[in-house]
This record gives C-alpha cells, structure tokens and sequence, in this order.
C-alpha cells in the first residue's frame, strides 16, 4: 500500500481547531471536502470541512454528526466548487486523548468503505487530539484491510492545485 501524502488547507485547520475548542472537553467532528490527484489517487488534497451540524450530539467520549444537515452542505459544496469539492472522509476530536483511533473509529472507517453511496473506498481520518491551545493532528487513510497512517501537510494557499 502507497502511504497518503494528504495536504490540507491552513484555512481548513484553523476551522478544525476552532471547532474542537468550541465543545472542549465534549468531542466534535466534521466532513473532510476534496480531491485526490488526476492519476495520483495517493496524494490528496483538503480543500474545506463542514461541521458537525445543529443536531450534532456530543459527549466526551463520542460524537454523533446531524448526518442530514451535513449531506446538505457535502452536496451544495460540490456544487459550488463546480463539482471538484468532493467527499473525503471525516475528522473528530479527541479531547485531552491521544491520536491514535478507537475501535468505533476503525469500525466507522470500514463502513463507510464499504457504504457505495460516500463514493469514498479509501476515507480518511483525521484526528485532532490535545486541549486548547495544543492540538495536534493524526491523519489515516483506510487501506483495503485496515488504517493506514498517513503524512500530513499544511498548505498556506486555501485554493491549491
Ligand atoms: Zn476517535
């Protein structure tokens, strides 16, 4: 398996930690919008997220999008980008924990590999862990079998090709 060079936005991380800080010590999370190279399915590249929505439920230990609010916004983002901004994964916090993913974490990576509608065979997981002040991020990409870790990159430039 090819190791993930994902690059994500500045912008986009910037939104990411805020919104960790926002329901500290309670989890959050969001979709992860992009695009994979034109025949570099390896290196990926962040270019938005989108929230965790208004019925969004979180608890320390867990974390429930509003599933319906956030296909809205997946689907007006793709439409809006002129249908380049596509689906990639999901983020989550894990609020004065570690990186590395819980088994609903990689339970939740095989499923939506395996759900035909997310059009996502190989999502991926970012994981932002720490407190305020000090997070850090952990990126995965779901092989065939299992997580993969993946490299992370910021890219200052919101629009990148
Ligand atoms: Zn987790």
């Amino acid at each position: 398996v090819t190791r993930a060079e994902i690059q994500i936005a500045a912008t986009v991380l910037a939104e990411i930690e805020a919104e960790a800080e926002r329901t500290f010590p309670d989890e959050s999370g969001g979709v992860l919008l992009g695009y994979a190279g034109i025949g570099e399915p390896d290196r990926i590249r962040i270019r938005e997220q989108i929230g965790p929505g208004p019925r969004a439920v979180h608890k320390s230990h867990r974390f429930e999008p509003d599933g319906e609010w956030q296909a809205e916004q997946i689907a007006a983002s793709y439409a809006a980008s002129g249908r380049v901004n596509g689906y990639l994964g999901d983020w989550h916090s894990h609020p004065h924990g570690g990186g590395s993913p819980s088994t609903l974490d990689r339970s939740t990576a095989r499923r939506i590999a395996g759900c035909a509608e997310a059009r996502a065979p190989h999502p991926l997981i970012l994981i932002a862990f720490g407190e305020p002040g000090n997070w850090r991020l952990a990126a995965y990409r779901r092989g065939r079998w299992r997580l993969h870790s993946a490299d992370l990159t910021i890219s200052e430039v919101a629009t990148f090709s």
